[in-house]
């Protein structure tokens, strides 16, 4: 019987109360479909901060580095918002997506079907079943480029760096032509061609790549077209691959079109199997404690880690079959609407678990 470690980071704010959660959904398809899992926990975040004075402890990294796979709550709070960049809980996320290699940020925007109102979007524009996933490069870019601030004509001044090496773009491409393939089969390198050189690169290597992959259809397009195209007509999506900062911005751009930021997972990917699930959205401090929060994005992320992760298929679909069934009568308040049944944070998770 295969047998799985995982690593807990349940961090701060809603953090504790959703990984709990999705844990117990974890636990119950482990004893329906005959794999086991075993637990450690590790601090990120504010709490790490709290009881070590780092976000990211060196015994964190370890313990991931040991396991499987890693599930993460999230991060942050007012408490630390104080801090210097280096030492608030946020550093501690960027430090563990490098420490462990994580280069591939994949993020589904999904409407499940009963959810479809959440949507902003019209419903004729949405169509029935909405399925796109953003292939985010997670550790090059901008946001790790050199930076610094100068004087420029006795003015303050400040700079970052967009560099892309051939790698980089190369791996991140080949994640993005393999989950195409998987899905269908079109994919959508999303870029600044027209300006910037780094982005002239990034094309280039993609159709380089493209050439391994004779059946996938790539299309190109400028992101701030695509920023448009995503609320235009989503439809005409499936999967689509860009830089960390455009990745960064246009994934929160279509999960705002699924509707509700407590149903959105992500995965982060290294070279290996080693991944880092967690919900997109952050630690909530506003309900923190109360009960309430969502808890169906970090479990459907569990069911991403069985996919990519830990290769039980099976259990990933059953999961996604047992929220979508949960939602046809169930909600938390962030998704409530008149007629259905309101129910606290365990409540959804022991729901969910009945439907498995
Ligand atoms: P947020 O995602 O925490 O919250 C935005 C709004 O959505 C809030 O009203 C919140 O109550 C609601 N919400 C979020 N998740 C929910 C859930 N599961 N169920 C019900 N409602 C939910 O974003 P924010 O308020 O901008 O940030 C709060 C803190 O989280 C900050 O410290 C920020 O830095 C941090 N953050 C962490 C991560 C992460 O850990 N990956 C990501 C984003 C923000």
């Amino acid at each position: 019987m295969a047998n799985y470690k995982i690593t807990l980071l349940k961090g701060d704010g809603i953090g504790p109360e959703i990984v709990n959660q999705a844990v117990k959904v974890l636990d119950k398809a482990a004893e329906k479909f005959g794999f086991g899992v075993e637990y450690d926990e590790a601090l990120l975040g504010g709490c790490a901060i709290d009881a070590t004075g780092v976000p990211l402890p060196d015994e964190t990294v370890a313990k991931c580095k040991a396991s499987d796979s890693v599930i993460l709550g999230a991060v942050g709070g007012p408490k630390w918002d104080t801090l210097p960049g280096n030492k608030r809980p946020e550093a501690g996320l960027l430090g563990i997506r490098g420490a462990l290699g994580l280069f591939a940020n994949l993020r589904p925007s999904v409407i499940f079907g009963p959810l479809k109102s959440a949507s902003p979007i019209k419903d004729d524009i949405i169509g029935d079943n909405m399925d796109i996933m953003i292939v985010r490069e997670l550790t090059g870019g901008i946001y790790f480029g050199e930076r610094g601030r100068k004087e420029v004509e006795g003015q303050p001044a400040a700079w970052d760096t967009e560099m892309y090496t051939v790698p980089e773009i190369e791996r991140i491409a080949r994640v993005a032509f393999d989950l195409a393939m998987k899905r269908n089969k079109k994919l959508t390198s999303v870029d600044k061609a027209n300006v910037l050189e780094s982005s002239r690169l990034w094309r280039e290597t993609v159709i380089n790549v493209s050439k391994d992959y004779p059946e996938v259809e790539l299309n190109h397009m400028y992101v701030d077209n695509c920023a448009m195209q995503l609320v235009r007509n989503p439809k005409q999506f499936d999967v689509i691959v860009t830089s960390n900062i455009f990745g960064d911005i246009l994934s929160d751009e279509a999960s705002m079109i699924a509707g509700s930021i407590g149903m959105l997972a992500s995965a982060s990917l290294s070279e290996g199997k080693l991944g880092l699930y967690e919900p997109i959205h952050g630690s909530a401090p506003d309900i923190a404690g109360l009960g309430i929060a969502n808890p169906l994005a970090t479990i459907l992320s569990v069911a991403m880690m069985l996919r990519y992760s830990l290769n039980q298929p099976k259990a990933a679909e059953a999961i996604e079959a047992a929220v979508a069934k949960t939602l046809e009568t169930n909600r938390t308040p962030d998704i409530y609407e008149d007629g259905m049944n309101k129910v606290s944070c365990e409540e959804m998770g022991d729901l969910v678990c009945a439907a498995l």
